[in-house]
């Protein structure tokens, strides 16, 4: 923007240094029949080094014309304008070109500074409608925990892994969709998973978790919330997740609306200690960071 706003100062000068010069200077006759039909009725005589410069603007077309007079001449033209009743002012040599310049530019100067400044306030603090607010982020947490049964399917992130039990849940148990889901809407202080999809109603029974994230997805999108980073850990003893994660972060990824790039994931044993050590149950942290758009 600001190479456009040079550019158009740049024309402009340029159109300034040329306007004066050439384009209204017309021949004594021509000046004298303006005078004559009353289109000029006040001039000024600019006193230059070597020549005198007449100016007058044509009350008609609104535009000035000007006439280069020696120096010999200019008492007799004076005179006989004033005799024709045209007022005439004299005036030193008119400002050196590049004070015109400048006196052209500056506004355009003072206007490009202002973009910029906007530019920055805006880079700085966001825009939202019509009233300055100062970006926000926020920070959400999200736990979930499920007991794990044999000849259940188990599913973690979105994903089916191939593995002899499964979480028990009243939708399919995914705790990491879960925990993900909390973290977003503790962050975004829209309550929790409980709130908005609670267990007792039958809609979910069974529900594919990445429901949830999707609607957690429109939540933000309504309060404005964008999000700017996930980081999980996934606590179970087996199956291994790594080899899973791209898949998983895809899917969760594409449910939120976000890059895979931004969803980060973590897999952890836990030694063969507790219930999530001996195989009985899986477990997820999720940390969610949103920011105010
Ligand atoms: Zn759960």
């Amino acid at each position: 923007m600001s190479i456009v706003l040079l550019g158009v100062m740049l024309w402009k000068l340029v159109s300034a240094d040329g306007s004066h010069s050439r384009e209204n200077q017309i021949n004594y006759s021509e000046f004298m029949a303006k005078v004559d039909e009353g289109d000029i009725k006040e001039v000024t005589l600019y006193l230059g080094q070597n020549s005198y410069d007449l100016w007058g603007r044509d009350v008609r077309s609104d535009r000035g014309f000007h006439l280069t007079l020696f120096k010999e001449a200019a008492p007799a033209v004076t005179e006989q304008l004033r005799e024709k009743g045209v007022v005439v002012k004299i005036k030193e040599e008119r400002s050196a070109d590049w004070v015109l310049l400048l006196l052209n530019g500056l506004p355009l100067l003072l206007l490009a500074g202002f973009c910029l400044f906007l530019m920055r306030r805006v880079q700085a603090v966001g825009w939202r409608g019509t009233k300055w607010q100062p970006r926000e982020t926020r920070t959400g947490i999200g736990y979930d925990l499920h007991r794990l049964e044999e000849g259940r399917p188990l599913i973690v992130g979105g994903i089916e892994l191939p593995f002899d039990r499964g979480p028990v849940g009243h939708s399919d148990g995914d705790v990491l969709a879960h925990a993900l889901c909390d973290a977003l809407l503790g962050a975004a202080r829209l309550g929790d998973i409980g709130t908005h999809f609670p267990d007792t109603d039958p809609k979910w029974k069974g529900a594919h978790s990445l429901l949830f994230l999707e609607h957690a997805k429109k939540l933000l999108a309504d309060k404005n919330f964008a999000i700017e980073h996930v980081d999980a850990v996934v606590i179970t003893e087996k199956p291994k997740l790594g080899p899973h994660f791209p898949k998983m972060r895809e899917a969760l990824g594409k449910a939120l609306g976000i890059p895979a790039e931004k969803i980060h994931l973590k897999a952890k044993t836990n030694e063969g200690v507790d219930a999530i050590g001996r195989g009985e149950a899986i477990a997820a942290h999720v940390v969610a960071t949103l920011s105010s758009r």
